[in-house]
């Protein structure tokens, strides 16, 4: 297959913002590919090689992608800069400087294979120690020497990790079901398979070798993290439990890291929130777990919380992140933060997916299967129906120091869905009882320039919501407050790989930023209330015609969660009923 169908779908792509025809794009590529490349074509759309959790990135450093074009254009290295200042990214720059060597290699070139570049970004991505830089600048050489100017602006962006089309994995999911099941409508099958699976490439092979049956037949396997289940929530005792129907599992909400372990008598691994594979960052986690399970095969969830090493207190979120994203110093992190993993939940084990059994049943399973150790913890849920009782514990969790609480199904249908946010787990959380202002997950799409004491750093950041169904974000505030002085002068810095010089393609925004971004960053915020407003795109046309909703008096809450995808951001759906709730209690 010629990478020149990939690279022209791209630039298609590009050319649109709107989703009807990105898909239409895709489905044609999709259709374009061989089935035995389409899962290599599924990773490359998404600028990867590999599923997340393998943990395998290509990213080439600005310097390194400098070094190449220099090499292959001739040009020195000064005019390789200029040109790449003046435009602003290197991948149109590597466009440019090819194309003035088109017609040349037009005669001496055969075309460049989607099975080259996928190889030769490949060895790059798995090249390391010594020499690295010159092995990595030759392989990509190798691959810009064969390739036409708009191939060339592709690989480039694809190297450096910053390929950006805008497709979000459900869009592609979509486009997956066009051209392989029986259209739109199949997208149900095709998603359920990639939440078991997290994998966009293993799922595109099946449905594409196996069809629909395949894909139904579709199974979790131990080492493939699931897409963790995520709650709603409600601000009442009353409320939550109604919407349960009538009983609930209470459990304290801990503010930690999710983690789901994957344990086997040869190995674990431990899944983030995210999906990265995080095990070698808790040496300490694996070893408690490998003393306390006792299976053969299991796969379990629940909250990673530092513990002070004295009291035995829980501390807060920020603690724990210190344990994130380490590569070094692992061993002095684990006796300076302790930690200990609070499980909650049973996904699988010897063979079997648990996921479609009721809550209290794999509870069951969990206690059967594991032990309580210092290291490992469960939760201990109150099974109530009486609110009052509900308020009580919410008391305890709060003087205790807790987010809240989760409270669960535990009807009959109270299934594990992966990957779903919905009302079978529901958040009740300590601040939905003082004011209005509920905290809020947002991502970064935008930035206005500073003025007087903020000149020089940006004055306010364009934060948005996640709408699910359209994969797209939209605007809902401007979030000025709340920053110190410190991470204000830092922010242009902090934005700076995602800076990008329109707006992105899934952000919705009537407001026209100074700067935009990749959205990538994910803030917490507080706010006094949610007000409709003409100004965003957040629920515009659902309350009222022409007007969206927005936060009003935003502040920063201190957390940069990034342990949450811009997709894990609070949906649209979920500020719309916020919103409604907030009008049945004034
Ligand atoms: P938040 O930002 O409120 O932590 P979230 O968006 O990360 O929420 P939600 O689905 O809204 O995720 O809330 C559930 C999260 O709470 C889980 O992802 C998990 O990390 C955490 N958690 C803490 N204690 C529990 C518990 N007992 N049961 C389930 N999840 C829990």
């Amino acid at each position: 297959m010629k990478y020149s169908l990939i690279a022209d779908a791209y630039k298609n792509i590009e050319s649109t913002s709107k989703r009807l025809e990105m898909t239409d794009y895709l489905v044609k590529l999709i259709k374009q590919t061989p089935k035995n490349l389409l899962s290599k074509v599924a990773y490359l759309t998404q600028g990867k090689l590999h599923p997340d959790f393998d943990g395998i990135e290509i990213s080439m450093a600005e310097r390194m992608v400098i070094m190449c074009l220099v090499k292959i254009s001739g040009k020195k290295k000064n005019e390789v800069t200029k040109t790449w200042k003046i435009i602003g990214d290197l991948g149109s720059t590597a466009d440019r400087l090819l194309s003035e060597q088109y017609t040349m290699k037009l005669i001496t070139s055969l075309p460049l294979t989607v099975e080259k570049v996928y190889n030769t970004l490949d060895k790059i991505a798995h090249t390391s120690g010594k020499g690295t830089v010159g092995i990595k600048v030759s392989l990509l050489a190798d691959l810009l020497i064969g390739a036409t100017s708009k191939e060339a602006r592709y690989l480039v962006r694809t190297v450096m990790g910053k390929l950006r089309l805008g497709i979000g994995d459900m869009t592609f999911l979509d486009a997956l079901a066009i051209a392989y099941g029986e259209g739109k409508h199949s997208r149900v099958d095709v998603e359920r398979a990639y939440n078991m699976s997290s994998d966009l490439g293993l799922v595109s092979e099946t449905l594409a070798n196996e069809g629909l049956e395949g894909i139904r037949r579709f199974r979790i396997r131990i080492g493939r993290p699931i897409r963790p289940m995520l709650c709603e929530r409600l601000t009442t005792a009353d409320e939550i439990l109604t919407k349960l129907g009538g009983w609930g599992s209470a459990e304290f909400k801990y503010d930690g890291l999710r983690i789901q372990a994957h344990i086997t008598s040869a190995g674990i691994s431990l899944f983030s929130r995210r999906l990265e594979n995080i095990t070698s960052q808790f040496p300490d986690i694996i070893k408690a777990l490998a003393s306390s399970v006792n299976a053969e095969e299991l796969i379990v969830e629940g909250e990673c919380v530092a513990v002070d090493p004295n009291t035995d207190e829980m501390l807060p979120f920020q603690v724990v992140t210190q344990r994130r994203g380490r590569k070094y110093e692992i061993k002095r992190m684990t006796k300076e933060i302790p930690v200990v993993l609070i499980l909650f939940d049973a996904l699988y084990v010897d063979g079997k997916s648990l996921i479609d059994l009721p809550y209290l049943k794999r509870r069951q399973i969990l206690k059967k299967m594991v032990r309580e150790t210092n290291g490992i913890r469960m939760t201990h849920p109150l099974i109530t129906d009486n609110p009052v009782e509900l308020d009580a514990l919410m008391d305890t969790a709060a003087e205790t120091g807790y987010e809240g609480l989760v409270i669960k199904s535990i009807g009959s249908n109270s299934i594990y869905q992966a990957g779903a946010r919905g009302f079978l787990w529901i958040k009740y959380k300590r601040e939905y009882r003082s004011d209005m202002a509920d905290m809020v997950d947002l991502v970064v799409v935008g930035a206005f320039a500073g003025r007087g004491r903020r000149a020089g750093t940006y004055g306010a950041l364009l934060m948005a919501s996640y709408d699910e169904e359209l994969d797209a974000f939209k605007t809902v505030c401007k979030l000025g407050s709340g920053f110190d002085d410190a991470t204000l002068a830092r922010l242009p810095k902090i934005f700076e790989a995602d800076r990008i010089d329109h707006a992105h393609p899934r952000v919705e925004s009537k407001i026209e930023a100074d700067f935009w971004f990749v959205p990538r960053k994910v803030l917490e915020l507080i706010g006094s209330e949610l007000t409709l407003s003409p100004l965003h795109t957040c629920g515009l046309d659902i309350i009222k015609k022409d007007v969206g909703l927005a936060i009003r008096f935003p502040r920063f809450a201190g957390k940069w969660r990034d342990d949450k995808a811009s997709e894990d951001a609070t949906t649209v759906k979920e500020i719309i009923s916020m919103y409604r709730s907030q009008l049945k209690h004034v």
